[in-house]
């Protein structure tokens, strides 16, 4: 194996341009998945620390939201250049903490460059409407919210944070960011860049810490005026009612069962590639995953056979030997994982095709086989039920 063996780091927050251990001076730790081992000892924030990061944000952001469009847009192009100049530094740390193969934390890193590229050339290119109306006219003025947060997820920290961060600090926004226990790394990264890219200090903040803590406390903080998360169904409930009771608005993004369908006209073997990479790609744990085909049964049998022998040739280890599957993020999600499995095994009405459960060979880390139920019960609940992992439910319909 040839995978760098990663330091015992402390990794601090960033709060008002300052790299800060949390108020309470707890920590956590963030773990390899391709060996668990420790991977960083990271700040543990908590509600204090959130309400520091706020009050920063909503002072930075007099002045970030002065600013004209056209020179904030600058300092985002900027922070491209510098994730462009730093990109493989991103890529390794990326997959040390989420477990992705580089190939894909690559793909992830050139996402979240070209996303602060992208808002960085439309931040002073924003349409406006003006209407005629009787006597007059009227029009549309778009000012920031405010101060805005942001819960992000650990299956494409960077790749994620950008998406929800650029767009917000484009148009003037200050940003609290609270990324995912698992994978916090990246973001502390970009927000030191960022920095140095010359975004002033306080107007990104990261606040690092476990889901209720840290994320429940910005979730319910009265300075937050707008709030975007992304994650599972269960904990986007609790941020969508935290939202209501402070009247703002709350934009989600969940989790999925998304199916591939298969007329009986198509060329199986043509599309072996994409339906394995659909499910497959960071170890299925991606919310639109194909999780499940929906098949024609006049070529039923051909496709799980033609799937079957494709997942047999996936190789599976260390995302930083580059292997087409890592393992799942956490002890945790293997351990999600593999109770749906046992379940469907349990349950009837799915054949186990190949895989369920930990690859031989790969006893360390949360290594999960890429795994095929062939489904006679559409009802099953592996066939409705979104695992979050390298499982492909193969359902035929009539
Ligand atoms: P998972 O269970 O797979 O980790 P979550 O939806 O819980 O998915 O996690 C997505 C993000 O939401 C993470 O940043 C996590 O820390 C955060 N989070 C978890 N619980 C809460 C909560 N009660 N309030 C706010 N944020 C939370």
């Amino acid at each position: 194996m040839t995978q760098a063996s990663p330091t015992l780091e402390t990794a601090l927050m960033v709060i008002d341009g300052e790299d800060v251990a949390a108020a309470g001076g707890d920590w956590f730790e963030t773990r390899d998945p391709a060996s668990g081992r420790v991977l960083a000892r990271v700040a543990r924030g908590g509600a204090e620390d959130v309400d520091t990061a706020v009050r920063a944000a909503r002072a930075a952001q007099l002045h970030w939201g002065a600013l004209t469009a056209r020179e904030r847009g600058l300092v985002l192009l900027a922070l491209a250049d510098a994730i462009a100049a730093h990109a493989e530094e991103l890529t390794h740390l990326e997959t040390l903490d989420v477990g992705k193969p580089l190939r894909e934390a690559r793909i992830d890193v050139g996402h979240a460059e070209r996303l602060f590229r992208f808002y960085g050339e439309i931040a002073d290119k924003l349409p406006t409407d003006k209407l005629t109306v009787d006597g007059g006219f009227a029009f549309t003025d778009r000012i920031p919210h405010g101060v805005t947060g942001h819960i992000t997820p650990w299956n494409y920290p960077i790749q994620l944070f950008a998406r929800t961060v650029a767009p917000a600090l484009a148009v003037g926004n200050a940003c609290v960011v609270k990324p995912a226990e698992d994978t916090p790394l990246t973001s502390l990264r970009v927000a030191r860049l960022a920095l140095e890219a010359g975004l002033p200090p306080g107007v990104l903040n990261v606040v690092t810490g476990l889901g209720a803590e840290a994320g429940g406390a910005l979730a319910d903080h009265p300075g937050v005026d707008h709030l975007s998360f992304t994650g599972s169904r269960a904990t986007g409930e609790r941020v969508m009612i935290a939202s209501a009771r402070q009247m703002r608005p709350v934009m989600l993004e969940l989790g999925g069962k998304s199916p591939s369908i298969l007329l009986g006209d198509v060329d199986v073997a043509e599309l072996v590639p994409t339906l394995r990479s659909a499910v497959l790609w960071n170890a299925g744990q991606t919310c639109d995953a194909q999780s499940r085909i929906l098949v024609d049964r006049t070529i039923h049998s051909d496709v799980v056979d033609a799937l079957a022998a494709d997942f047999a040739q996936v190789t599976v280890g260390p995302g930083i030997d580059d292997h087409d599957v890592g393992p799942l993020v956490s002890e945790l999600q293997h351990g999600r994982v593999s109770t749906h499995v046992a379940a469907a095994r349990r349950a009837g009405g799915a054949r186990l095709v190949v895989g369920g459960g930990r690859p031989q060979g790969l006893d360390d880390g949360w290594f999960f086989a890429p795994t095929i139920f062939d489904v006679s019960d559409p009802s099953t609940p592996i066939a409705n039920e979104e695992v979050f992992g390298p499982v492909l439910s193969i359902v035929p319909f009539h």
